[in-house]
């Protein structure tokens, strides 16, 4: 069974391609085709971008597409058609910078005649209750709601807990930690999310590499009414040039560590603050959650960053999470895996 995972952003494709035998899932081939429409020595679009890629694609079983936002419509994978493409169109306008691209890259293989399936990053946290995706705010604004990111990678991590807990994943309850460039956390009850930091768009939550997290949205109002900043010079500031990168200088998780450690004032309040956020949503997703049975750490950062995970650790014994092995809940290190969530995901979709 030959399984072609693909990752279309609006100037790049990332693909990974599965051969599943015997049970088993072999990568046989990755990339990355950068720099599309950006000039003449580059792919035009993505139809030209996949045609860079020495692949039949025809002879694969199995396409699966990446999709950053489903809206309400979409629960879990799906199989692509005309109506599921009218749909992702349809709530595009929730992720302008991200559906478009990301149908483009369907439309780019729209003749193939192979199953094809897209993977929604907000599916995942279609369980969350309303108490936890409805903001404060009047129902005339119903569709200014929490929708959450990163789904495909907590889903993953879910998975992969129930196995080290030993645990049916319908009774695992979890606090799930991606931190990369883009971060969010999820509270996992009874294998379902129940809440996650991001919101209706990813740049609730967490401090991120270049994105601020919470704020209060006073301070939106002030940038507009009394700094005269436009929308798109707000959405700039706050997705661009927030986050660790303004706190410090860089976004970078390893060079901040390295800095603090040599003295930079800034580079431990950046490290400070992005940890105190961490902590913060540990805390209350254990307040809503009830008994946890396992903290996960995920991402380029909680995966490789000890200093990160050791500080967001620390002073929580009274919470039950301690260092040693008898730590009530369990703290595990898990490597996320999104392609292959993606490939596992497809064989379960169809029934394989
Ligand atoms: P993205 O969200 O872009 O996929 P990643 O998950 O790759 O991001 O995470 C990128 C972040 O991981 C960067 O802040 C990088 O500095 C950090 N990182 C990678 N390796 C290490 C390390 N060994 N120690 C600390 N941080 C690291």
């Amino acid at each position: 069974m030959k399984i072609f995972v693909l990752n279309s952003g609006s100037s790049s494709i990332k693909y990974k391609f599965f051969l599943y035998k015997d049970g088993k899932f072999k990568v046989i081939d990755s990339g990355v085709i950068e720099h599309i429409g950006e000039g003449k020595n580059y792919p035009k679009n993505h139809k030209e971008a996949l045609e860079l890629i020495d692949e039949d694609f025809n002879s694969f079983d199995i396409i699966a597409h990446r999709v950053v936002h489903g809206g309400s419509y979409f629960t879990e994978p799906t199989i692509i058609n005309q109506d599921v493409i009218k749909k992702i169109e349809e709530v595009s306008y929730l992720a302008p910078l991200h559906n478009p691209a990301n149908l483009e890259g369907i439309k780019a293989l729209s003749r193939i005649d192979t199953t094809q399936i897209a993977f929604f990053d907000t599916a995942f946290h279609q369980t969350m209750p309303i108490e936890s995706y409805r903001y404060a705010i009047g129902e005339e604004y119903s569709n200014i709601r929490r929708y959450g990111f990163h789904g495909i990678s907590h889903q993953y991590l879910t998975k992969e807990a129930s196995k080290l807990l030993n645990k049916s994943i319908d009774r695992c309850n979890l606090i799930t930690l991606h931190l990369g460039n883009g971060a969010s956390v999820t509270a996992i009850k009874n294998g379902k999310s129940i809440d996650t930091s991001m919101g209706f768009t990813p740049l609730e939550g967490l401090i991120m590499g270049s994105r601020c997290g919470n704020i209060d949205a006073g301070a939106i109002i002030y940038l507009a009414e009394q700094l005269k900043k436009s929308p798109k010079e707000i959405e700039h500031i706050l997705n661009y040039e927030s986050g660790l990168k303004a706190i410090c200088g860089t976004n970078d998780m390893r060079e901040i560590i390295k800095n603090y450690k040599n003295g930079d004032k800034k580079a431990q309040l950046a490290f400070k603050m992005f940890c105190n956020r961490v902590k913060k949503y540990i805390g209350a997703y254990i307040a809503l959650i009830g008994k946890v049975d396992a903290i996960i750490f995920s991402g380029g950062i909680g995966e490789n960053s000890k200093e990160v995970r050791d500080e967001v650790c620390s002073n929580m014994e009274h919470l039950g999470i301690r260092k040693d092995k008898n730590s009530p809940i369990s703290i595990f290190t898990i490597k996320t895996n999104e392609e292959l969530e993606m490939a596992k995901g497809s064989l379960e979709i169809l029934k394989i």
